[in-house]
């Protein structure tokens, strides 16, 4: 399997030659030359196949340059998807499913992505990529230094992977006393010698702005050997098709029934996984693409116009991780709607790259989304406090705020006889003050166990990008 750029300029790559890197050399994302396809029998025979099996049979087709044997790419899995690691499953679920799915009532489900370590979605791809770096790492003799800037789930969900792992150390900035205590309490807790945790005097944007500025110092890049795990990574794509058909079999009798998908969007990785799944043989009928109030993405299902927003534009909402106005993933979307014709792709982002907005109405292109299951909305704070409280309700169960943004538009495109799958991407106990306002009620507190009673580890520094490159220097 070769990977090819969707600006179509650089160089066709295997799965580790891009696995540590992020952008293509052209500005372009990777994706597969062609999509592998699961046949009736191939569907038929993954059925019924634990997680891990699962991963292993879908992985294995995007990846082949890792040897598939018992040492390798099978080993690589085992290790990552465990009971063990993704142990949060809630009463009635099974941990061993990894992603179990729970039933709210006849068609509609929740599907459970959060159940690992930082109790985000984001778990799923990063633990893998953890234990990829650990093995490519080992294999090339190198070692990597993971610069990233946080507001809240990414860091910490890299954090997890990458903690204790050989070759890897992390530095992530995050705003000073900007987060939320849970999320603050999760990473500054790690008691690892390769986590080095920087708080920032500063806003998130500030805490971005250094991590540009050192990237975009190719000599310091290289000589301290710096990347990034960023949304964008493919690998972590690759991780996240997976759960969509162990959700798909979870709820279905034969292939010839097909199922919808609603996914709270922000950065578009999530439901682009969802895409290559059908696009890899899965009868998905509908991807739901939710929103909260930063709706440019829904914006776009709607009217065709692709619109990305600054970040004075970008609200600060109580499904925060959905504050994305510029949807990283995107382009790989837009790549196969225009029948991946790269130069089209060159064009229309040069556009978005340059701050302005692309019409896909023109050339006749949205008028083939319809091709490919999508279909969106947007929800609000109002809307996520409500869709919590009648959740709570009817079926007992507590979703978080961007579970509930999900939720919201999946009851909105739901359709008879489909059965529809919200993705779970987040527990509650990770925004307790939007939980105590929606319920008045603080969230099970099954998870707050280790928070708060170890040493923290962090260090404050000032938003000055030569003190932090120094910071780094002394450190790898
Ligand atoms: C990152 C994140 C999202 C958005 O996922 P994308 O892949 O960026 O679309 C949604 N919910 C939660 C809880 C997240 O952490």
């Amino acid at each position: 399997m070769r990977y090819i750029s969707t600006r179509g300029q650089s160089p066709a790559q295997s799965f580790t030659e891009i696995l540590l890197g992020g952008l293509a050399p052209d500005g372009g994302l990777y994706l597969p030359e062609q999509y592998p396809q699961f046949s009736q029998d191939e569907l038929n025979a993954m059925r019924g196949m634990h997680y891990r099996d699962l991963a292993f049979t879908i992985l294995s087709r995007l990846i082949d340059d890792i040897p598939a044997a018992a040492a390798d790419l099978r080993a690589i899995i085992d290790k990552t998807y465990r009971a063990d690691v993704y142990a949060y499953a809630r009463a009635g679920q099974n941990a061993e499913d990894i992603t179990p799915t729970l039933k709210l009532e006849d068609d509609l489900y929740l599907l459970s992505l959060s159940n690992g370590p930082t109790l985000a979605f984001k778990d799923m791809a990063m633990q893998l990529l953890g234990n990829l770096f650990e093995y490519m790492l080992a294999q090339k003799g190198e070692t990597i230094n993971i610069l990233g800037a946080t507001s809240g789930d990414t860091g910490s969900a890299a954090e997890y992977a990458m903690r204790g792992k050989q070759g890897v150390k992390v530095f992530m900035l995050s705003p000073y006393q900007k987060m939320s205590r849970f999320q603050t309490a999760q990473i500054v807790s790690l008691q690892d010698d390769n986590i080095y945790n920087i708080a920032v005097k500063g806003v998130f944007d500030d805490c971005q702005d250094i991590v540009k500025a050192v990237s975009n110092d190719h000599a310091f890049k290289a000589k301290n050997k710096i990347g990034a795990v960023n949304s964008i990574n493919w690998a972590r794509v690759a991780a996240q098709v997976v759960y969509y058909f162990k959700g798909y079999f979870a709820v279905t009798a034969d292939n010839a029934q097909r199922v919808s998908f609603a996914v709270p969007s922000g950065n578009f990785g999530n439901v682009c996984a969802g895409h290559i799944a059908r696009m890899m043989g899965l009868p998905i009928a509908k991807l739901v693409v939710a929103t909260n109030e930063n709706d440019v993405l829904d914006e776009f299902f709607k009217t065709g116009v692709y619109r990305p927003r600054g970040s004075a534009n970008t609200y600060h909402t109580s499904s925060p991780s959905m504050d994305i106005s510029k949807a990283s993933n995107f382009e790989r979307f837009v790549f196969d709607l225009v029948g991946r014709y790269a130069a089209k792709v060159r064009e229309l982002w040069g556009k978005v790259d340059a701050g302005g907005s692309v019409d896909l109405n023109e050339g006749g292109w949205f008028a083939k989304v319809a091709d490919y299951g999508f279909v969106s909305g947007s929800s609000n704070h109002a809307n996520g406090m409500q869709t919590i409280r009648v959740t709570h309700e009817r079926y007992g169960v507590t979703i978080d705020t961007h579970t509930a943004d999900g939720l919201k538009v999946a009851l909105e495109q739901r359709r008879a006889g489909i059965p529809m799958l919200v993705l779970e991407t987040a527990l509650p106990a990770k925004f307790e003050d939007a939980i105590v306002e929606a319920l008045g009620q603080k969230p099970n507190a099954r998870t707050a166990w280790r928070l708060g009673s170890l040493p923290q580890r962090f260090e404050v520094m000032e938003a000055d990008v030569a003190a932090i490159k120094q910071f780094i220097v002394e450190h790898v």
